[in-house]
């Protein structure tokens, strides 16, 4: 993708963020940015970067280490997709946040290697809001429980929670799920679990950010929007 289109979508996507903080009384820097570039080849991502956007979220391990050996010290590393376990040696040390942790031994795997290298990790929970049928993610209702276990596991810290709302036409449609993801992080803050202060909300893509960020999203997560498909 060529600078100058990536360069006027990043503005538009900033001021999309900033209208909707406005319009739910939130601060815009409140709100990170992350640039997904699972469909961006490595100019693109070096463009990203290059434009100011630092956080960069990558879905598959294995694609993304070449990007990460070019790019990885230009920015911080965010995990987003679905993480297994074999691949965890590939993740670690290299990216800041795995937003995808979505089952006790994947927890456990990460915090043995995290062990071995010293790491503290940093995961969101993956919590599937709406139930569907095809996606990852705890339910609402083992969230405490997964929480609370996860706290047990020295080398993890819980960074907060992270959903992918259902894709519909019309984002309003989701409201709800962003809404009862951020009451969970609020009844989650509540258990005042070891290493799980200052819980984020990861949530919003590029079809329904705006809704997402006026439900309290901390971190939202943007390919299409920002770098379109296949760039
Ligand atoms: C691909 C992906 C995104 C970005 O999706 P867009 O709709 O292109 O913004 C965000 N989060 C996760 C987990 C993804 O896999």
């Amino acid at each position: 993708m060529d600078k100058t289109t990536l360069a006027h979508n990043i503005e538009r996507v900033k001021e999309t963020i900033a209208t909707a903080c406005h319009k739910s009384g939130r601060r815009p820097g409140d709100v990170q940015l992350i640039a997904v570039t699972k469909y961006a080849s490595e100019e693109t991502t070096r463009a990203v970067l290059d434009l100011g956007l630092e956080h960069i979220g990558e879905s598959r391990a294995q694609e993304a280490v070449p990007k990460y050996e070019a790019l990885g010290e230009r920015g911080t590393w965010h995990f987003i997709g679905h993480l297994q376990r074999n691949k965890v040696k590939y993740v670690l040390g290299r990216f800041t946040y795995i937003h995808s942790l979505d089952r006790y031994s994947l927890a456990k795997e990460i915090n043995k290697r995290a062990e071995r290298e010293d790491l503290e990790v940093n995961c969101f929970i993956q919590v599937n809001v709406a139930g569907e049928a095809r996606k990852f993610g705890l339910a609402p209702s083992e969230v405490m429980e997964f929480a609370k276990e996860v706290a047990e596991l020295p080398y993890v810290r819980i960074a907060g929670l992270m959903t992918m709302a259902p894709l519909v036409e019309d984002a309003e449609e989701v409201r709800p799920v962003f809404r009862e993801l951020r009451s969970l992080r609020d009844r989650l803050s509540e258990l005042e679990l070891p290493r799980a202060d200052k819980l984020e909300l990861s949530m919003g893509m590029s079809n329904d950010y705006e809704v997402a960020v006026e439900e309290g999203a901390t971190m939202v997560r943007l390919g299409s929007a920002l770098v379109g498909r296949n760039t």
